[in-house]
């Protein structure tokens, strides 16, 4: 009989269980990653209910992992058992149009493991072997489950390019908009300005190096700007938190000639009104940033194993397996934590 492990799986929208199934084989080109930690992320709250399209149910979700090669399959040099890893999660055709352009993620077959195929919310996944990053040993296993997102971060800070003196305006002390804060200190930035409405939030900001935090519930946040910027507004807007009321006010506060960065993920349908003569006539650049791919992975790595990033201010919550149903299904409500790591047993 084969081996059998914990797996967290969507059956259908709504429909997420700590299911039993066997440990999967790798096949031609792949290695078994035993999982050691899992790092749970809006994202898997948006798969769950359905808002995200996930076409292959039943679904093992996890995108953001760290483990250790148990097994390999044929042609997987120079990757071995024991190996500790991440593992890119996006797999692309490498044939197509945007594959040749080196854009994998516009590729038409691209899958993500946890969003299209099985992920690392389980004891064990299977992977290719080319997504595959061996960790250096000064980074650990706690801190490489942080890889994923924060390579994702450095792709949002490449498209929107902070240059050194740059004030920023992060919008958003979540998991995200807090990387981005530390990120944009390490770019150069001269002033971050961090508008998050929760407390312990904006103290998580203080912690990550924000310059100024500002609640916006208390002080309307194009006020606090006027003041902290001469009236001019700051020259990046990163918006980390994918509402409505916070794209608009990105591109409301942002100075002329500015630049956004549409980071957070905003329901698929919704609609932000925006006046082209704004665009126009303040000369804006507005970028957006999806996921990240190719060398984000090793710079995040590099950003972690060397010290410069401290994941362990943002991952505040580290919970068994047994317990992650229930903490995705707590990111709705639950804002007390804000990033969630799964302890493998
Ligand atoms: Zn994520
Ligand atoms: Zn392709």
């Amino acid at each position: 009989m084969r081996e059998m492990m914990a797996a967290v799986r969507l059956h259908a929208a709504g429909d997420l269980r700590l299911d039993r199934i066997p440990v999967p084989e790798p096949g031609l080109g792949e290695v078994l990653v035993k999982v050691w930690r899992s790092g749970i992320c809006g994202t898997d709250l948006h798969i769950a209910k359905g808002n995200f399209p996930a076409p292959n149910l039943p679904l093992t979700l996890g995108h953001e992992f760290s483990g250790v090669i148990a097994a390999t399959g044929e042609d997987t040099d120079p990757l071995a058992q024991g190996d500790n890893v991440v593992v890119d999660i996006n797999i692309a055709c490498g044939r197509c149009y945007f594959c040749r352009r080196g854009q994998k993620l516009f590729c038409p077959h691209v899958a993500q493991l946890g969003v299209h195929r099985a992920g690392g919310l389980a004891e064990y996944v299977v992977v290719p072997a080319g997504n595959v990053y061996v960790l250096p040993e000064s980074l650990s296993l706690d801190d490489a489950a942080y890889v994923e997102p924060l390579a994702c971060a450095i792709h949002g800070q490449d498209r929107i390019g902070i240059r050194s003196g740059d004030r920023v305006l992060i919008i958003g002390g979540g998991p995200m908009g807090l990387a981005h804060i530390a990120l944009a200190k390490l770019g150069g930035a001269a002033t971050v300005i961090v508008s998050e409405p929760d407390a312990s939030r904006r103290e998580l900001a203080g912690a990550m190096g924000a310059d100024v935090l500002v609640n916006p519930f208390e002080t309307p946040l194009e006020e606090a700007l006027a003041e902290l910027t001469e009236g001019i507004g700051p020259d990046v807007v990163i918006e980390a938190v994918g509402s409505i009321p916070t794209y608009e006010a990105a591109v409301a506060v942002v100075r002329r000639g500015g630049r956004v960065l549409a980071y957070g993920a905003a329901p698929q349908t919704a609609t932000m009104s925006l006046r082209p003569f704004d665009i126009y006539s303040k000369e804006l650049t507005i970028v957006g940033s999806y996921a990240g791919t190719y060398d984000t992975w090793p710079r995040a790595i590099d950003l972690l194993a060397e010290g410069r990033f401290t994941p362990s201010i943002i991952v505040d919550s580290i919970r068994p397996l047994a317990e992650a149903v229930e903490a995705i299904r707590g990111l709705e409500t639950d804002k007390s934590t804000v990033k969630v790591h799964i302890q493998m047993p």
